[in-house]
């Protein structure tokens, strides 16, 4: 089977916080494994609910089947923590949730938040992936990378520690039309441009970060952790 070098052959799981960060942070990926026959999995974490009313959690989750569906991924994993007060519960429980998922499905590669958003959520998304998959001997995950999503990483605390600043990046040219229409099943949480959520600032994002690496479009990552094991 060919694959994406370093992301490995195995199951991919996509851990966001929120419907939409999947497609915003790591769409044109999650489209690129899945046309490669890579079972790519995601987890969403908040129930979609508090920060919105029930009408638009139902919404949301229905937007996300349906990006997901044109993405090419498996069906998600819906998580119930209180959308954007999930600094209301123990990390330990958020990283519980996520251990259950991660011994379940088995990945070989995350895919999460970046840890210095501005988006609370993300950050203890980030943090959970962290403390749930510890590298202990035989722990199935190999490699660990984060993505960016619009009006939460570039929003965040400039500060050096905060900075995304990518390492990896992977070429999206071609499925980039698919991210963006994954993007506008989810029109509820889109803006119009120039707000930076909006299409048109997804698509000159993933062109800027593509010519930076002489790609047509990429989306960049930040490499978290690797392991070559000798097998
Ligand atoms: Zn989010």
């Amino acid at each position: 089977m060919k694959q994406i070098s370093g992301i490995g052959q195995g199951p991919i799981l996509v851990i966001a916080a929120h419907a939409d960060d999947e497609a915003l942070g790591c769409g044109g990926t999650i489209a690129r494994l899945a046309e490669l026959g890579q079972k790519v999995h995601v987890m969403f974490m908040t129930d979609g609910v508090s920060a919105r009313g029930s009408g638009d959690a139902e919404a949301r989750r229905h937007a996300a089947l349906d990006a997901l569906s044109l993405l090419g991924a498996q069906q998600p994993v819906f998580g119930e923590f209180p959308d954007n007060a999930m600094d209301t519960v123990p990390l330990i429980e958020v990283a519980r949730a996520v251990e259950e998922v991660v011994a379940s499905l088995k990945p070989t590669c995350i895919l999460t938040h970046h840890h210095g958003d501005l988006n609370i959520d993300h950050q203890i998304v980030n943090r959970a992936v962290m403390t749930a998959c510890r590298p202990q001997p035989e722990h199935c995950v190999q490699t660990i990378l984060s993505f960016s999503v619009r009006s939460s990483t570039e929003w965040g605390i400039s500060s050096s520690s905060n900075l995304f600043h990518p390492d990896v990046y992977i070429d999206i040219a071609h499925v980039l039309p698919k991210k963006i229409k994954a993007l506008q099943c989810y029109s509820m949480e889109m803006r119009h441009f120039p707000h930076t959520r909006s299409i048109e600032a997804v698509e000159m994002e993933a062109k800027l970060v593509g010519a930076r690496v002489g790609m047509n479009a990429a989306e960049g990552f930040k490499l978290l952790r690797m392991l070559v094991r000798d097998e």
